[in-house]
């Protein structure tokens, strides 16, 4: 795909920040799209997955019909951006998840939902993230009653990690495998569309492999064999 094309990107529209992620697409250079039925996904280069509530927006997917042909579309290598609830839906494994709970799969990590504790429900906090373009400055990120990431698997990359106490490195909070990338927290409510930006650079196939906690590019989709 050229560069300078605006990629079609879909949104998942049945709960949590749908206008905010669509505006922050939109500012970052992508065409975004409410999908909200399965016909809606055809011709989609990508799909984000906002926040809310995982297992209603597990049985919302269903209800629509949506679950598995994203499920589908996502394992046949859909770039996919799931925040908060929806990184719980990309996970392979979901602790604290209810009994019935799905996941789209897409990433081999382990979360564990609500895992910031009941006391600190909600919380901000500057997290380096050099993947990003200007990676000297931090990302603003609002958790809210978010997830963190407790296992990876070896093909994931750690990209951002929440504050921990005395300098030691806190829990994982951003994660990409291949074309799937998840954060713990909320980049559409700050205006800072960086997040965003890496997503749609990864939907056209130019966010190259990277060394997420040194932000060293090591090569390009291209020069990875993944192609355009
Ligand atoms: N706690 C929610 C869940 O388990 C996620 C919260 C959010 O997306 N802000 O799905």
């Amino acid at each position: 795909m050229h560069s300078g094309a605006r990629p079609r990107i879909g949104v998942l529209a049945v709960q949590g920040d749908i206008r905010e992620h669509l505006a922050a697409l939109r500012a970052s250079g992508a065409d975004p799209v409410s999908v909200r039925r399965p016909h809606e996904l055809v011709g989609v280069a990508g799909v984000v997955l906002p926040g809310g509530e995982s297992t209603t927006i597990d049985k919302l997917m269903r209800a629509f019909g949506l679950f598995d042909p994203l499920r589908a579309a996502i394992a046949a290598g859909l770039p996919a951006y799931g925040s908060c609830a929806g990184m719980i839906l990309l996970a392979r494994e979901v602790v604290d998840g209810t009994a019935d709970q799905q996941s789209l799969g897409g990433l081999d990590i382990t979360v564990r939902r609500n895992a910031f504790g009941r006391q600190v429900d909600s919380f901000e906090a500057d997290l380096a993230m050099p993947v990003l373009v200007d990676p000297e400055r931090p990302v603003r990120a609002v958790f809210i009653r978010a997830p963190w990431v407790e296992e990876v698997g070896p093909a994931v990359q750690v990209l951002a990690r929440a504050p921990g106490a005395s300098g030691v490195p806190g829990p994982v909070v951003a994660v990409r495998q291949g074309a799937v990338l998840a954060t713990s927290f909320h980049p559409e409510v700050t205006g800072d569309e960086r997040v965003h930006r890496y997503f749609v650079d990864l939907v056209r196939g130019e966010a190259g492999a990277v060394d997420g906690e040194s932000g060293e590019r090591v090569g390009t989709a291209a020069a990875d064999g993944r192609g355009q």
